[in-house]
């Protein structure tokens, strides 16, 4: 089922989320629906809260657009960044939660991540490229954090007319169902 995405700036984007002690029914079902939300929008990451559900909870699919390696469609329970490279990276990045917004955003370019699966079986990885971009990105939703809250103040205060726009809903190009605090959107055009 998809299920719409929560748009900048709905409170629900600033809750941290909850961990994810079990798996039930309801988990594994939300699982299936984000996965196909976000490939219904085209992304390649997407945090529970941006779904409006407080789990500590992410899915990943970078499968379409990495070059030679294969990594798996991912969903990852608690997920934590327990290391960073300090070397870090350039990457521009956008987010189904704030659309029509792109920004350069530096971030370390390896991350080591703990997580759960859907067995809850404990896992520990090493990320580099896009993959540890996605996982940051995604984990900083789980904490309330937006990609353009890692951008120099002089690129946020550039950004601030488009930002007070998404947040009164004026403008609002997704093809993708979505809620906002202002207007809705909850069916596919
Ligand atoms: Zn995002």
């Amino acid at each position: 089922m998809i299920l719409p995405i929560y748009l900048y700036n709905h409170p629900v984007l600033r809750r941290p989320a909850q961990p994810v002690p079990s798996v039930n029914d309801e988990i594994i079902s939300l699982a299936e629906n984000m996965f196909e939300t976000m490939r219904n929008a085209n992304g390649i990451g997407l945090a529970a809260n941006q779904v409006g559900q407080p789990h500590a909870m992410i899915v990943v699919d970078i499968s379409d657009v990495e070059d030679g390696e294969r990594t798996p469609p991912l969903c990852l329970l608690n997920p934590r960044i327990i290391a960073a490279s300090d070397a870090m990276e350039e990457y521009e990045e956008g987010c189904l939660s704030v659309p029509g917004i792109r920004e350069i955003v530096v971030r370390p370019a390896a991350v080591t991540v703990e997580y759960d699966d859907l067995e809850l079986h404990h896992h520990r990885i090493e990320a580099e490229g896009l993959l540890a971009r996605v996982l940051q990105h995604e984990t900083d939703h789980l904490s309330g954090v937006y990609f353009f809250e890692r951008i120099s103040p002089m690129r946020r205060t550039l950004l601030k007319s488009k930002l007070k726009k998404l947040e009164r809903g004026s403008g609002i190009e997704c093809s993708y169902p979505f809620v906002h605090p202002l207007v809705q959107k909850i069916t596919a055009p």
